[in-house]
């Protein structure tokens, strides 16, 4: 199977890393079935990184073998919760160990400022670790009592192999959220990244086997979503799958469950989310934090506040600082110091934001600012404000999963509630007030599995994440996600009755 060296010589980081790119099946690292590899692009450059292995359908087979057959003796109820808490203490401690060079690996593969990466999804992967790790152990059911000659008391127990698909954004942390709380719980897994940023998911195995987990517990495999993700949708033996990407693939994974053996199914999909700010919100801080919550990671988060409603009264002082700090994010590469926007990650997603561009445009909004190409190679795109836009264009209502703002002026409490609402998704949504009651009653009405007071795109290990209509279904961190990876036995026993 191939490898990967790599020497990261200038900016924030200077170290080398080299690590195998295969496909990585009970503890062994392999070809794909069918010989191929996948290209990774630098997102900065526009140039080939390196090659990984293209795993197929017969891998994700094998992988399930393999995972099964962890599962069946060295996992599952085979390794007890104490055990399980230590492998992912041990885990987080390595990574804590590795964490410039995982940083480093996430900003050269996905393009998000080294600064970023280390400030958040590799922090937030190393909490993650621990979070769950804390759980391992606390796996209990309860007693419940009925009368004196029954007992009767629950087992939450592993589910068995899961599949996990999982997207290009936040490539370790999503990569974290799926694996803790699946082990922590007892169950084997069989993943598959995101084709465009396998990097750190392959950096992963190294310390994962460094750690301790038995072969075949993990298994990583790096394919296109029609082949190895659809695969583990409808595989027979595997019993859920955690997926988190586009609203799109979201239904055909769950139709793809629908359609084999009906395996449980959690779904974190897309959202369009409203960020609201009134007349008495403190408007350093809001355009502070508007500006984070657009242009964070380039836009590409599930959770970005892509519709800014300001109230009439504030609109024109908002705008006037809200441009003026879009103007001034620094835009470059990602290891430079002080850099706050990296490129977007790939050919594919720079059209596809492009083209929204020019959506807007013909529709009738205004660019106000950015709209345009960032430098000359790579996927960079200048952050950028629309106005003049109404409800029915696109730019308002689809995910565009890039740093494009739009701004939209309102008068009306109940109105901009009804607006903010109005979109099939529901992921989250945030609200600007100093008064404590306006901002509380705002965050209840929204329809949203996230709602955020005076902050944006706050996420935490310990809290649940996940979305309302059309964003997915289920919860993602928290003692929430522990669900997803138990089935609950009930077991009567009878301690008395006569037949
Ligand atoms: P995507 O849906 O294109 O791909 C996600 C994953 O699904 C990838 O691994 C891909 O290879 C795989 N896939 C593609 N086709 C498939 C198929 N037919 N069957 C099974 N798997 C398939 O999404 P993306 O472009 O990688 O990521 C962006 C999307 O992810 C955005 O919509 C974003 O909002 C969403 N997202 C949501 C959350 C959340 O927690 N709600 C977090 C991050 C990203």
């Amino acid at each position: 199977p191939p490898s990967f060296t790599y020497e990261f010589k200038t900016g924030m980081y200077q170290g080398t890393t080299s690590f195998p790119t295969g496909v990585y099946i009970d503890g062994e690292w392999r070809d794909g079935a069918n010989g191929t590899t996948i290209d990774v692009i630098n997102p900065t450059t526009g140039k080939l990184i390196t090659k990984v292995a293209e795993a197929t359908a017969a891998d994700v087979d094998t992988a399930v073998k393999a995972a099964q057959k962890a599962l069946d003796t060295t996992w599952g109820l085979n390794a007890s919760g104490a055990q399980r808490a230590e492998l992912l203490q041990k885990l987080a401690r390595l990574m804590e160990e590795n964490v410039d060079e995982l940083c480093a690996l996430e900003a050269l593969d996905n393009g998000k400022t080294f600064w970023w990466a280390k400030a958040v999804d590799v922090d937030f992967s190393i909490q993650t670790m621990k979070y769950y790790a804390g759980w391992a152990d606390k796996i209990t059911g309860q007693t419940i009592e009925t009368d004196e000659k029954k007992l009767i008391y629950t087992r939450h127990e592993p589910i068995g192999v899961v599949g996990q698909i999982i997207p290009w954004n936040f490539p370790l942390l999503m990569f974290a959220w799926k694996i803790a709380p699946a082990l922590a719980t007892g169950n084997t897994i069989v993943i598959k990244p995101s084709e465009f940023t396998p990097l750190t998911a392959l950096r992963m195995v190294g310390l994962i086997e460094a750690a301790g987990f038995p072969k075949g517990v993990v298994n990583v495999l790096i394919g296109y979503g029609p082949t190895v993700g659809q695969a583990i949708s409808e595989h027979m033996d595997i019993q859920k799958v955690g997926f988190t990407g586009s609203t799109l693939v979201g239904r055909k994974v769950m139709a793809a469950a629908a359609a084999s053996n009906l395996k449980s199914v959690t779904l974190e999909l897309g959202g369009k989310s409203p960020n609201i700010i009134f007349d008495d919100a403190d408007l350093d801080q809001a355009v502070s934090w508007a500006s984070h919550g657009i242009y964070w990671n380039g836009g590409q988060a599930c959770c970005a506040g892509s519709r800014i409603f300001v109230q009439a009264g504030i609109y024109d002082k908002f705008l006037a600082a809200f441009t003026e700090r879009t103007k001034n994010i620094k835009v470059g590469d990602p290891f430079a110091p002080g850099i706050e926007q990296g490129p977007q990650v790939s050919q594919v997603q720079y059209d596809r934001i492009m083209g929204y561009i020019e959506s807007g445009k013909a529709a009738g909004a205004t660019v106000h600012t950015g709209g345009e190409r960032h430098g000359t190679e790579g996927f960079f795109i200048q952050p950028t404000i629309f106005t003049d836009v109404t409800p029915e264009m696109k730019i308002v209502r689809e995910e565009i999963f890039g740093p494009v703002a739009v701004l939209i002026k309102f008068t009306d409490e109940a109105d901009v509630i009804r607006q903010a609402n109005d979109t099939v998704y529901g992921l989250a949504a945030a609200v600007f007030s100093q008064n404590i009651n306006r901002a509380l009653e705002t965050a209840h009405k929204l329809q949203a599995g996230t709602a955020w007071v005076n902050c944006v795109n706050q996420l935490h290990p310990n809290a649940p994440f996940g979305g309302y209509k059309q964003s997915g279904i289920g919860r993602e961190c928290g003692e929430y996600a522990l669900h997803n990876y138990t089935n609950v036995k009930a077991v009567h026993v009878n301690l008395g009755h006569r037949m």
